[in-house]
């Protein structure tokens, strides 16, 4: 990434600069193309790297990950036997587990990391996303539900989830004939799917896509 003297970048526009989230260096807005990267000189934090037709695949790749959610959540997670007994669970049951008593905030939690916060974030980035494809105008608020997606990211636990069940499946084996269900390979399926979209998700494209649509240009994005 070329860096200016910083006099130069002192008579530049904000939309002109980018400070490196890592370590505070500013930089004259480089033209990065697809396949290139910026990178921080200081810290050698990767600042951009736009992927060809990366919005086309967001959306894509955040619809198919939100129908997986959507199978996930209703269809059988495991199947139980141990002694003739006889039981199957959906996520939606295994959130609605501590539904009774003191239980409750766990049950609100468990369903909002898993499902709620997942889903909303991948809503929110087609949102965002979908109407910049062909370069097109920002939705209404997109800016703004640009920012809650991000500000969500922490909190979307779906694939912390699958290193739970799968710790307590090794614990259940021995107790009990486990069988994995639809939702199970469903939601395998979804991790996989999410780490890919993660993967197109280049922040500073995104932002300047919002900021090239908007009338007052000129000002720090908000
Ligand atoms: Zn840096």
């Amino acid at each position: 990434m070329m860096q200016t003297e910083p006099e130069d970048l002192a008579a530049l526009p904000l939309t002109q600069l980018r400070a490196c989230p890592h370590c505070d260096a500013l930089y004259r807005l480089p033209t990065v193309r697809p396949r290139e990267r910026a990178v921080c000189q200081r810290c050698g934090l990767v600042l951009m790297a736009p992927r060809a037709r990366a919005f086309t695949r967001i959306v894509a790749l955040s619809a198919c990950a939100l129908i997986l959610l959507a199978v996930a959540l209703f269809t059988p997670f495991l199947d139980l036997s141990a002694a003739g007994l006889h039981s199957d669970a959906s996520i939606w049951d295994a959130a609605m587990a501590f539904s009774d008593g003191i239980m409750v905030p766990l049950s609100i939690a468990v369903a909002a990391f898993i499902i709620v916060i997942p889903a909303l974030r991948l809503a929110l980035i087609v949102y965002t996303v979908f109407p910049l494809i062909g370069g097109g105008a920002p939705a209404p608020h997109a800016a703004r539900a640009f920012r809650i997606a991000d500000d969500l990211r922490p909190w979307s636990m779906a694939e912390i989830f699958v290193i739970g069940v799968a710790v307590a499946l090794v614990k259940i084996a021995g107790m009990a004939s486990v069988t994995p269900g639809i939702a199970f390979w469903t939601f395998g399926v979804l991790v996989i799917v999410l780490i890919w979209q993660e993967s197109f998700v280049d922040r500073e494209q995104i932002w300047s896509a919002l900021d090239a649509a908007r009338p007052d240009r000129g000002q720090a994005p908000a």
